[in-house]
């Protein structure tokens, strides 16, 4: 019996989603389970916490309960644990502390950039532009498509299949009603670097606010706002060694935009919300702990992340890399297997041990094609061929050799059930 391909192909990753998400609740934690060495290459999607952030933490877990707005000991000292933060944080990022306001996250830095430029701007009352790239992460992009909505009108700015934006292209589509630019420096999926101080410089030029969102280049790219020429910078806790669920947003001194959240006079009347202070403690250690290791990370990360792509290259035929192979962050490699699925490869490196992904995490289980992989011009094919690998401090060489040791024969095996490689095979003969 033959079957038609896409449905095969769903059916199999769809079978091979159903083993990963429930096997744990259905065969518990087998014997090997629990003796399984387990490889972590997915830091874009988020790092674990550092012992340092851990430990600073703690006491804000605990006695150091203090609400940061009220007046006694008790809150003073949360407010001043708070305000260590946000020096280390403007330390990161060559910012003024004021300049710092504490968010939720990235995404929450994200749509406040994004709402609250265009909304202290006038915008949805009169007509203005807003100017992004079309594979910004989908904080930003969903929030361009809400305003959309509103009746805002988004450039979405193409990238070649380097996956760079071109900053004339950025040029050519000002107009005088762009109150916003917002381009990403660090893709999430690809690593690829965007040329952002030109087009901060073009931002600056024309008068619209430039923000960018470094949630991914933050901790692995030095950052200067001032050399960027960014008005506006995301930056999120957890892709740098701190805790989920707090981030920050840079906002140049002078910068008018409107909060997304209404209440107390938290922030400087920024960001309502008593303080996540352990967050942000742990947020602050973060920082400081990833301007003092950086020239020395980037070191470590390129080399393992060189080694891999070069082991991966060398065994494996038709696999190329993603996206500019030289403009990217030194611990992303994001790499083609033609003829594999891409949720069928990561679920079987998962059983493996080995975890690493197809893309975004927020995005994955939704077997759409990444937007990032469509704006490379990728066929459908070819960007459910894609995999992530993404690397971070506590990385060895063992690591990369071990993972080296096991994807040739997962991507053999994938390849066998494909009926597209066998029929390449035919064709080839
Ligand atoms: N921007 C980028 C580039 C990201 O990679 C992410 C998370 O993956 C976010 C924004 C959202 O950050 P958060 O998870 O802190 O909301």
């Amino acid at each position: 019996m033959t079957f038609p391909k896409l449905s095969i192909t769903l059916e199999m990753s769809g079978i091979f989603f159903f083993l990963a998400r429930f096997r744990g609740a259905v065969l518990g934690k087998g014997p090997e389970e629990s003796i399984m060495r387990r490889i972590y290459l997915d830091y874009n999607a988020t790092t674990p916490l550092a012992g340092e952030v851990f430990e600073a933490m703690k006491p804000y877990l605990s006695g150091e309960f203090g609400n940061a707005s009220s007046i006694h000991w008790y809150g003073q000292r949360a407010k001043a644990a708070v305000e260590r933060a946000r020096e280390r944080v403007a330390g990161l990022i060559g910012a003024r502390p004021n300049e710092i306001v504490f968010t939720s996250g990235g995404t929450e830095a994200d749509n406040t950039a994004v709402f609250g430029v265009v909304e202290a701007a006038g915008g949805g009352k009169k007509h203005v532009n807003v100017i992004s790239s079309s594979i910004e992460h989908h904080a930003v992009l969903n929030a361009c498509k809400a305003l959309e909505r509103k009746g805002v009108e988004i450039t979405y700015i193409p990238v070649g299949s380097d996956g760079v934006v071109d900053p004339e292209e950025v040029r050519r589509a000002i107009r005088p009603e762009t109150v916003l630019i917002s381009l990403m420096h660090a893709n999430n999926e690809i690593g690829t670097i965007q040329p952002i101080e030109q087009i901060g410089r073009i931002a600056a030029e024309c008068g619209a606010r430039f923000h960018s969102d470094a949630v991914q280049s933050a901790g692995k790219l030095p950052l200067n706002v001032a050399e960027l020429g960014a008005d506006l910078l995301s930056l999120s806790g957890h892709k740098i060694y701190g805790p989920q669920g707090v981030g920050a947003l840079y906002v140049r001194r002078g910068i008018r935009f409107a909060p997304r959240l209404y209440g107390g006079h938290h922030e400087r009347d920024r960001r309502a919300g008593t303080e996540n202070v352990a967050g942000i403690v742990g947020l602050g250690k973060a920082a400081e702990l990833a301007a003092a290791s950086l020239a020395e990370e980037t070191q470590h990360l390129s080399m393992l992340r060189d080694r891999l792509e070069a082991g991966i290259l060398s065994r494996i035929p038709q696999v190329s890399v993603n996206g500019d192979a030289q403009r990217r962050l030194p611990s992303t490699t994001n790499l083609q297997f033609d003829y594999v699925e891409g949720e069928a490869f990561v679920i079987a490196m998962d059983l493996k041990g080995i975890a690493c992904s197809t893309g975004a995490a927020c995005s994955s289980g939704t077997l759409e094609p990444s937007h990032v992989m469509a704006a490379l011009g990728k066929t459908s094919d070819q960007a459910r061929s894609a995999i992530r690998f993404s690397l971070g401090r506590f990385n060895t060489t063992d690591d990369i050799d071990s993972t080296l040791e096991i994807i040739p024969g997962v991507v053999e095996r994938l390849r066998s059930l494909s009926p597209r490689y066998k029929k390449s095979k035919l064709v080839a003969v």
